[in-house]
């Protein structure tokens, strides 16, 4: 549980820690809250030579409404996701899931930015992401590129950030106001992440019919996916008990569910219908 050697430095600016990471050949690896990327050293699964601490970094803070969306920077903490005014307004969902992250000190610690960087396929926050469609602001050395949420969890720990990228501020549309957010999962007893988490964003127009419906599902594949089989069987019906278990049934369809040692794929498929439902009966029902 020891890591292996690395050199550290820390950046007070995304230009300068831009630089620091070109001097080091390429080799260094951003560091944030740390909760993700220092287990992974200890035990032996990540040995960067150098560490860029980017955690003093004031452009990755702040939480602003420009226009129609929310900016959240990428040091913006899991503890301020779930308590900040306009995120709760705004954004339940990510609260809500946000609330559900580990355990207070590592809510305290972990980020937004390094949650979504890493890519875990069990991390609670990639759900919210692809269903609200968010987008990942990064920067490079050649200039600022946006990243759609749905394009970049590619696989366990695989993103579609550029080698040199990193990851300013996550801009989120959003949601109409009569649209509800929830974050629901069946946690692993051991490590409370999610076995299979569910993201729902939903609201009903006046004669009770859906009209906004966003799905998201994590730990159920190898990616974070947005169920949209679900949000087709529930727009413009109405929410009944049994329209909601039926869309529910389909919250595994849009994703390469995957097994392992502790949940097999038909296992994880069945616990994608029963966290759907939970999350729609409470967003809906
Ligand atoms: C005991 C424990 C329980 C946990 N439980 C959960 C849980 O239930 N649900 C859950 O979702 N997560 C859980 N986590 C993980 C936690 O959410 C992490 O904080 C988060 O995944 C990583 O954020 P960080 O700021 O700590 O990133 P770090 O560990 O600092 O970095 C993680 C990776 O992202 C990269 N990175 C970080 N910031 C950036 C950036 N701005 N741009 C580009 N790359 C970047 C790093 O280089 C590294 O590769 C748990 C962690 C622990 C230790």
């Amino acid at each position: 549980m020891i890591p292996s050697a690395f050199a550290y430095e820390r950046a007070a600016s995304v230009k300068e820690a831009l630089e620091l990471w070109r001097a080091s050949g390429g080799s260094a690896k951003w560091l944030a809250g740390g909760h993700s990327l220092l287990p992974l050293m200890k035990l032996r699964l990540s040995a960067p030579p150098k560490l860029i601490d980017i955690s003093g970094i004031d452009e990755l803070r702040g939480v602003a409404r420009v226009g129609d969306r929310v900016v959240i920077g990428a040091l913006t903490t899991h503890r301020e996701l779930a308590t900040h005014p306009l995120i709760r307004e705004t954004l339940p969902a990510l609260s809500d899931a946000a609330r559900q992250v580990g355990d207070l000190q590592v809510r305290n610690r972990g980020t937004i930015g390094g949650n979504l960087a890493h890519a875990d396929t069990a991390s609670d926050l990639p759900a919210v992401a692809v269903s609200l469609g968010a987008e990942l602001l990064v920067a490079t050395p050649d200039g600022d590129v946006v990243l759609p949420a749905q394009e970049f969890f590619l696989g366990p720990l695989v993103t579609a950030m550029p080698e040199n990228g990193l990851l300013k501020a996550v801009s989120f549309p959003v949601p109409p106001g009569n649209a509800r957010g929830v974050y629901e999962k069946f946690p692993h007893p051991a490590s409370g992440y999610a076995v299979v988490g569910v993201a729902v964003t939903a609201g009903v127009d006046a004669q009770g019919v859906v009209d906004f419906v966003r799905v998201g599902v994590t730990g159920a594949a190898d990616a974070a996916y947005r169920a949209q089989a679900v949000e087709e069987a529930l727009l413009g019906r109405e929410p009944t008990p049994d329209a909601l278990r039926a869309a529910a049934a389909k919250a595994a369809d849009d994703g390469a569910i995957a097994g392992d040692a502790f949940a097999s794929e038909a296992y994880r498929r069945h616990l994608c219908t029963v966290v759907a439902e939970r999350a729609l009966r409470r967003a809906l029902g």
